[in-house]
């Protein structure tokens, strides 16, 4: 099976830092692999998508060099595809209407609790995952071994929520099959995502990639990057932008790469890639104009567990 890895951005503004580095990072594992890469625009919250984003987004990454195998693939026009899976998962018995508001969630933590606190009328509900007992581990390439109670920690999650949109977590399954993903390199931020995502897999009988959750990019205080600061904008210099970035992933030989352009760079980059050297920890320093000196990282060094591939 041919190595295919994904980026998959939310149309909510402009790339910054934190989504350059999850796509070079999944794009070098992609590439040094020999594989191919693709890009999806994770609409499916329309309410969240900023008009005219996702075209920012694809020209920034055609900027950067980082161009993808195939169109984008583009999440708002899949509906039929998550209807369908959603109806497996029911008529399996996996999944059920819930009419329980947040607000009756709140006295049982936010945890949707085995039976509905609010009773179904109408056609006015969510769909729900009846989620099994038991604990899913998986292994990530970079993390390591994350397990969670899926049931204890989130409860029977929304697939489908009340006002007809559909949910991250099956958006995402559905899609990375859909594509033949077999490489999801992501955000740190969606590890305790992944259980519920390998669950599903299991549910719809859909193969589970592998997983590298890259570490979330941090200040020099160790603090997450504040949007709002500004301190996520990226540089508009794509030689500097993807200079720094290559630090940020540890991969420092190829960041001082001697290149004309962005395509030469991004050639050469992935000739060196080391994966032994992702960091654990991003720290990045705000961009001063100018040079790459203004960037480092701290990271102690992590080696691929086992042969994951
Ligand atoms: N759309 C998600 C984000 O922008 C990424 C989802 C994924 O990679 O699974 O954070």
């Amino acid at each position: 099976m041919t190595r295919t890895g994904r980026f998959a951005p939310s149309p909510t503004g402009d790339l910054h830092w934190g989504s350059l580095l999850v796509a070079l990072g999944s794009w070098l594992e992609a590439r040094a692999a020999g594989g191919r890469w693709l890009l999806r625009i994770e609409d499916v919250d329309t309410r969240r998508a900023v008009p005219g984003a996702a075209a920012r987004q694809q020209a920034q990454l055609a900027a950067l060099g980082l161009t993808a195998d195939a169109p984008a693939w583009v999440q708002s026009a899949r509906g039929e595809a998550y209807a369908q899976a959603l109806r497996r998962l029911a008529q399996a018995g996996h999944a059920y209407p819930c009419a329980c508001t947040r607000g009756d969630l709140a006295g049982h933590g936010g945890v949707h609790p085995p039976r509905c606190v609010r009773p179904v009328r109408g056609d006015t509900h969510a769909w729900r995952l009846r989620v099994p007992a038991g604990i899913t581990t998986f292994d990530d390439a970079l993390q390591g071994c994350f397990e969670q109670d899926v049931r204890r920690a989130v409860g029977d999650f929304v697939l489908r929520r009340a006002d007809g949109l559909w949910a991250y977590q099956l958006a995402v399954v559905v899609d990375d099959a859909a594509c033949g993903i077999t490489d999801v390199v992501r955000g740190a931020d969606l590890l305790d995502s992944t259980p519920r995502q390998i669950l599903l897999q299991h549910l719809l009988r859909l193969p589970t990639p592998r997983y590298l959750h890259l570490p979330m990019l941090v200040d020099t205080h160790g603090r997450k990057l504040s949007k709002s600061a500004g301190a996520t904008a990226l540089s508009d210099d794509p030689m500097l932008a993807l200079r720094i970035t290559l630090r940020l992933l540890g991969q420092h030989a190829a960041a001082g790469i001697d290149a004309a352009h962005p395509a030469a760079l991004l050639a050469r980059a992935v000739r060196r890639y080391d994966p032994s050297l992702l960091p654990r920890v991003c720290r990045l320093v705000a961009p001063q104009s100018g040079g790459t000196n203004a960037t480092r990282t701290l990271h102690g060094t992590h080696r691929m567990r086992g042969d994951a591939r």
